[in-house]
């Protein structure tokens, strides 16, 4: 398809984990943001932790991350292997596993735990992950909580062009179909797998902020320097075309969005819009409003 005059997004850097740390005892993770102060390029996402690539021994004793809670955002968590176990406060609970995705909408809050799944640890095994924390507009923090379990089945898998490889469409559109997930504000998602020494070209709407995260290989993004694993492009809100080229077989998350200029107040699991709603939020947990896991 000719491109015609499309303005392209352009890479404004190229971004290392910023930190490393254990979620609970079951998540190892690099961070690549909040720690790289990136919050008004990756508006409207709020944090990336890259969970593992890392192997766990067998247990008895599933690790994990136990009751915790959240308010204002989303958690969407993103498995390439391994098999994890969620339940909540609002009666939800699933299991997913690798090409699964979690979408969790805490809104007004939720208390959950998200563990390794009992039988996978009891095998031991891989884990490889991604948590995504996307932000709610002000008119949406204290909406009612939701859940959605976006089973790999039931992801479009998208045939690139030129044999370029495929696009799993976990939100938004792309060329002509709908992935999934229902968002609160205007998203893209995509899981792509690239073959080596392809290109391929992505449209994007004009005004989103538009990041690229790469799993696994080593790609170029218009016209950028090569990155691997566990670096971050970050492009320039307007433009629509993105055009990455792989090195090597490659697989990388595009995250894009409309961007959500409101204040950010943030406070370990809550992110409101002001410092008196954070209170509010600490008080409102302790005070049981979130709910318990029975
Ligand atoms: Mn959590």
């Amino acid at each position: 398809m000719a491109t015609g005059t499309a303005v392209v997004k352009e890479v404004t850097g190229i971004y290392q984990p910023g930190s490393a740390h254990m979620v609970g005892d079951g998540f190892p993770v690099r961070n690549l943001f909040p720690s790289n102060d990136l919050d008004r390029e990756v508006s409207p996402f709020l944090m990336l932790d890259y969970a593992g690539p890392h192997y766990f021994e067998p247990t008895d004793h599933p690790r994990g991350v136990g009751e915790h809670p959240h308010r204002g955002f989303e958690t969407v968590t993103i498995i390439y292997r391994g098999i994890v176990a969620h339940r909540d406060s609002a009666g939800n609970a699933g299991v997913i596993g690798p090409g699964d995705v979690q979408w969790m909408t805490a809104a007004s809050g939720v208390v959950h735990e998200e563990m390794h799944e009992k039988n996978w640890a009891k095998s031991g095994g891989t884990l490889h992950a991604i948590q995504l924390w996307v932000n709610l507009p002000r008119a949406q923090k204290m909406s009612a909580p939701r859940y959605q379990t976006i089973l790999n089945a039931d992801i479009p898998k998208v045939e690139l062009e030129g044999g370029a490889g495929r696009l799993r469409l976990i939100a938004g559109t792309a060329q002509g179909q709908k992935g999934p997930a229902h968002t609160v504000t205007p998203i893209e998602l995509y899981d792509l797998e690239l073959v080596a020494g392809r290109r391929v070209e992505l449209n994007l709407p004009d005004g989103h902020n538009t990041s690229i995260f790469v799993v696994q290989g080593l790609v170029s993004a218009n016209g950028s320097r090569d990155a691997g694993e566990a670096e971050l492009f970050v492009c320039r809100r307007n433009g629509s075309l993105v055009t990455i080229e792989a090195k090597s077989d490659s697989r990388i998350l595009l995250m894009s969005g409309e961007p959500i200029d409101e204040p950010i107040a943030r406070y370990g699991p809550f992110v409101m819009n002001t410092k008196a709603e954070l209170v509010q939020a600490v008080n409102d947990y302790q005070a049981g409003k979130m709910g318990h896991l029975s």
